[in-house]
């Protein structure tokens, strides 16, 4: 059912970078397969790296980095090297693990701006070989008002290049000018929005920014009213997952059981493999206590 959900983002900070966690929060875990939201910036350096996160695991999931300003350096297990840049995507699929670091290049444009992602996997490809994708450029779908980048998925016939294992749609929205911005949307996808610039009304209901907002499922399309001209929009959704999914640090699993394994492989050297591309000491598991959280 459609609904207007606000679901205000929490503060935190992601190896010294302030963050805003978007998702999961304790009222929604899931939207569609998306399982983690963070956003950072807009903000200016003169000097320095402010991304610098050290190699760490992942299993049973996707990561999707999509910047607004700025870049971010991937390195991974596999040898591989993405550079994501605006409007393109570094799209790294972790399956039963692979490690990764991601930090400010050395060349930068003294600016930071994005969005960092998780896709969970469906249970038939969560043991998959890991894999990373890079994609200079994504596609773009003409909306009345305005124009959308399709991250991910596929939004109204048009599909992004980026692999993926379950129905879902990832977007960026930009309206042209104030007023409507009108986006055709999947009836049997659930969807979620997220203003990253700008201010808008949706169903009567202003929208601000650092909230996410739920919509629910059962809508054909999106009409959005921007109060001015360059607002941007992120926009996510996907068919409602059916399988609950354990979440413990950047793990995604079925079982407790599953989450400390990995932990300990991480801990022991085991399974991920090596980031060798990155300068520095990798990041240690922290310890397991209690239950990983479920999501559903
Ligand atoms: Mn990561």
């Amino acid at each position: 059912m459609p609904t207007l959900e606000a679901l205000p983002g929490r503060v935190s900070d992601l190896a010294g970078l302030p963050i805003l966690r978007l998702l999961p929060r304790s009222q929604r875990r899931l939207v569609g397969p998306w399982c983690f939201l963070d956003s950072y910036g807009p903000l200016g350096f003169g000097s320095g790296k402010p991304m610098d996160v050290a190699p760490h695991p992942h299993i049973g999931l996707q990561t999707v980095s999509w910047l607004l300003e700025g870049e971010v350096r991937h390195h991974d297990s596999l040898g591989l090297t993405g550079l994501a840049r605006p409007g393109g995507l570094n799209l790294m699929t972790a399956g039963r693990g692979i490690a990764h670091s991601e930090e400010t290049p050395a060349e930068n444009a003294g600016r930071l701006w994005g969005v960092q992602l998780w896709v969970a996997l469906p249970a038939a490809a969560r043991e998959s070989e890991p894999a990373f994708e890079h994609h200079a450029t994504v596609p773009s779908l003409e909306l009345e008002g305005g124009l959308a980048s399709v991250i991910l998925g596929r939004l109204a016939g048009v599909t992004a290049p980026g692999r993926i294992y379950s129905p879902l749609v990832g977007a960026e929205l930009r309206a042209r000018s104030a007023g409507r911005l009108a986006v055709p949307l999947e009836r049997g996808f659930e969807h979620a929005l997220v203003l990253l610039e700008g201010e808008c009304w949706l169903d009567g209901q202003k929208l601000v920014g650092d909230t996410l907002y739920y919509l629910g499922s059962g809508r054909g399309d999106l009409v959005l009213a921007a109060e001015r001209a360059g607002l941007r929009a992120l926009l996510l959704g996907g068919a409602p997952f059916e399988e609950t999914i354990l979440m413990w640090w950047n793990f995604v699993a079925r079982t407790s059981d599953e989450i400390a394994a990995a932990r300990e492989d991480w801990q022991a050297g085991r399974r991920f493999g090596e980031v060798r591309a990155y300068a520095g000491p990798r990041l240690a598991a922290p310890p397991l206590l209690g239950r990983p959280a479920t999501a559903r």
